[in-house]
């Protein structure tokens, strides 16, 4: 079932997302790092938010979720780990499908920048939320796993269809981008850069990318490939070579 993604930009670099289930037209929220300005996209695209699905508990990405419940009397749906910061209506884990009208949401877990964080994958849709764990060209900053667990779960997001729209919930792109550059000399990627580089001077988004786009050039799911990184032990260990490296670079 097709749905639409409505993407808003908010607070000082993530996004807001929107999106409709095209056959119900009944709407999510994926994460609400704004509240005001979740409801005001939704009031200006004439929508009833219904839902809330949260990726993991941070409160850029929970902050909102009262204010939609509010004036919406939204459903919150997410890792058991949102309840640190907010209540809960509904607890989702990996493996778990949660129904947005006629569409289907996979679970995925995508653990390592929190531990419970998850991922949302519509196969029908060819859409997947991913959060703070996959950003165009990059990934998030592994703040409570291990490399073992970020690893399979970028892995998991690897092995989603090529064609998926991936949509990360920052607009890192300007920063991953430099970076990328500073360790990788494909080809793939520096004709992904003449792509980018007209999107970032105007600063559009560059969410959402695709899985496939990803996978030739993201330099965390290349990482074993990776010069930085190749004399690693395992494929865990070279994305921690990368990981520490973009934590410290300066670029
Ligand atoms: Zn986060
Ligand atoms: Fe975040």
């Amino acid at each position: 079932m097709p749905v639409a993604v409505h993407l808003f930009r908010a607070l000082s670099d993530n996004y807001g997302f929107l999106v409709t289930d095209e056959a119900t037209g009944l709407t999510a929220a994926v994460d609400v790092p704004d509240g005001t300005a979740a409801i005001a996209e939704a009031e200006r695209r004439g929508l009833q938010v219904t839902y809330v699905m949260n990726t993991h508990w941070h409160p850029d990405h929970t902050q909102g979720n009262a204010a939609l419940k509010e004036r919406f009397g939204a459903h919150v749906v997410g890792p058991a780990e949102v309840r640190r910061v907010a209540p809960l209506d509904g607890e989702l884990r990996g493996g778990d499908v949660f129904h947005l009208g006629e569409t289907a949401w996979d679970v995925l877990e995508t653990g390592g920048h929190t531990l419970g964080h998850v991922s949302f994958h519509s196969r029908a849709a060819g859409v997947a939320f991913t959060g703070d764990c996959l950003f165009t060209l990059g990934c998030g900053r592994m703040f409570e796993g291990t490399p073992g667990q970020y690893w399979a779960s970028l892995g998991a997001l690897a092995a989603l269809p090529p064609e998926t729209r991936a949509y990360g919930a920052h607009e890192y792109t300007a920063s991953n981008l430099r970076f990328a550059l500073s360790v990788d000399n494909a080809p793939e990627l520096r004709a992904r850069a003449e792509r980018l580089r007209p999107l970032l001077d105007a600063g559009e988004a560059t969410v959402p990318t695709t899985i496939g786009e990803e996978l030739a050039t993201n330099p965390f799911l290349r990482a074993p490939r990776l010069a930085i990184a190749a004399s690693a032990a395992d494929e865990a260990e070279a994305f921690a070579r990368v990981r520490a490296a973009k934590d410290a670079f300066k670029g």
